[in-house]
């Protein structure tokens, strides 16, 4: 029944591609990789996975793909950025003019955990998702800064906003496609399912 589920694809320049693929696959949500403008006109939600948000932004705006992804959204597209893509959404990235999307009313700090840890897990309480801990792995991770107002934090750890939702965009600093709870990744999908439903 693959009509009546959103088509979700996964921004495929650098990264952790395979990883969020495989976690839609499990969920048996049709996934589409997306390297193209065009690409994007035919998926319900977006996941841009983590990598290099300095390289992404600047292959994003040399294929056109920012603008793209920009209107879409504003047509009802759903996105989700883990990390990288926490910061690519984000609309004040602290001391840095790089390219972003801006989609989200957040400012972040890249690299926020310092050298001395470059990545640790940690199990979060995320009510959103129920009562059972979220197992989150952190790798040379962003956090969360300042929020707007329509902005919801959904997560936090030792007291810092580390995921994040507003409208339809979805950010996480960490990384839910590395462990096997699959719930973050559900509720995208029905993020994402909005969108559609809402086009009949
Ligand atoms: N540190 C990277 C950046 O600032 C993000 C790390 C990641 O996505 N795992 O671009």
């Amino acid at each position: 029944m693959e009509a009546d589920l959103p088509i979700i694809g996964v921004l495929d320049l650098q990264g952790a591609v395979q990883e969020h693929v495989r976690v839609l696959e499990r969920l048996g949500v049709p996934v589409r990789r997306v390297r193209l403008s065009e690409e994007i006109e035919q998926v319900d939600g977006l996941i841009i996975p983590g990598g290099e948000s300095t390289t992404v932004g600047k292959l994003l705006e040399r294929r056109g793909m920012d603008v793209t992804i920009r209107r879409r959204c504003e047509e009802g597209m759903a996105v989700f950025g883990t990390c990288m893509g926490l910061i690519m959404l984000a609309q004040r990235i602290e001391g840095s003019d790089q390219q972003r999307l801006g989609l989200m009313d957040i400012g972040v700090r890249r690299n926020a955990f310092g050298r001395q840890v470059d990545s640790f897990e940690a199990d979060l309480t995320i009510p959103a998702l129920g009562s059972e801990p979220v197992p989150a792995v952190f790798i040379r991770a962003p956090i969360v800064t300042d929020v707007g107002a329509d902005v919801e934090v959904i997560a936090e750890w030792d007291g810092v906003p580390v995921a994040v939702r507003q409208g339809r965009c979805l950010g996480a600093a960490f990384h839910p496609e590395l462990t096997d709870d699959t719930r973050f990744h559900a509720m995208f999908v029905a993020m994402a399912g909005e969108e559609r439903n809402a086009k009949g």
